[in-house]
């Protein structure tokens, strides 16, 4: 039977024949939410060591090509891959003048079974430019623009303190429109004072966007970040695992049909995590959504 949504894993499948494996990198980015740009306290979610696997196995002192080399080969070893998309997922990887982008880009050249480029950002740092430069690489590859969103609800944006709006972010998607580059977008369930209805708004404005594919993350708490201190003043409460559930089938449910769901869960080292605890249980977190999905009998797209 046909998945009830549309998984990445499928799509990789129907696009390359064979199991593709994304390698995460840390290109050694900042970002200007944490240099003082726009501001220096970040998101309030956000402690990068738990986001990048490089970052907290060293990555920031090991090469680019290191690091893609002990990626690959260690794809290979555990998930049987034989092709990789690398994926530049730490900080923001498009913030940095044109000619450094292009040589940390220019990295997966030197390996023969790298088929994609991933590249993560913010919606407000992109410009022609850099799309020239992303675009020059589809001749030779799978090319994906990753712009974290979270969110279409601009108070929500500023309470989390993302320091760029929802009109950014269709602004970005215009411009990348016009390259042809496919857009991932990061969305997150369960950020502070977001009803279920609010969250169902950004789902039906995705729709509406035909946005390619998103990655859809549960809000968890950190350590050393702003979420945790609200969160030790009692002034935010993780959603549990079943109400996640519940806002996300219907969330899937209003999607495009086609866009590709890259994610529906969240990875933190346990050391890192404050809560909620079932985060750490990922195939339970997908298990239970299958599960819900057939006993609702919903399926992506039923109400687009
Ligand atoms: S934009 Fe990304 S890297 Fe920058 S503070 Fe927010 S989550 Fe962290």
């Amino acid at each position: 039977m046909r998945d009830r949504y549309y998984k990445f894993s499928t799509y990789l499948k129907e696009r390359f024949g064979e199991r593709v494996h994304k390698v995460s990198v840390d290109a050694n980015f900042s970002c200007p939410n944490r240099d003082g740009k726009i501001s220096t306290k970040g998101c309030i979610f956000c402690n990068n060591e738990a986001f990048s696997l490089h970052t907290r196995t060293g990555g920031r002192g090991s090469s680019l090509e290191e690091q893609i080399r002990r990626g690959i080969e260690a794809a290979k070893k555990r998930f049987k891959a034989k092709k990789f998309i690398v994926y530049f997922q730490a900080y923001t990887n498009t913030y940095a003048p044109i000619d450094v982008l292009k040589k940390k880009y220019d990295v997966i050249k030197k390996f023969k079974d790298i088929v994609g480029l991933s590249i993560a950002t913010r919606p407000d740092c992109i410009d022609e430019e850099t799309l020239n430069l992303i675009e020059s690489y589809k001749n030779n590859y799978e090319v994906w623009l990753e712009y974290g969103l979270q969110s279409i609800h601009n108070k929500t944006l500023k309470f989390i303190n993302r320091g760029h709006t929802f009109e950014d972010f269709l602004k970005a998607v215009e411009i990348t429109r016009k390259h042809k580059i496919k857009i991932c977008t990061h969305i997150i369930i369960g950020l502070p004072y977001e009803t279920k209805d609010m969250i169902l708004e950004t789902a039906k404005k995705m729709a509406h966007l035909k946005i390619e594919s998103i990655k859809i993350h549960p809000l968890h708490i950190v350590r050393r970040t702003t979420l945790e201190k609200l969160f030790r003043q009692g002034k935010y409460t993780p959603l549990e695992l079943n109400t996640y559930l519940d806002i996300l089938v219907d969330f899937l449910a209003y999607l495009w049909p086609k866009t590709v769901i890259q994610r529906v869960g969240a990875y933190c080292p346990p050391n890192l995590l404050v809560a909620p605890l079932w985060i750490l249980e990922r195939n339970r977190v997908e298990k239970e959504l299958e599960k819900r999905l057939i006993e609702k009998d919903y399926f992506q797209g039923k109400f687009y």
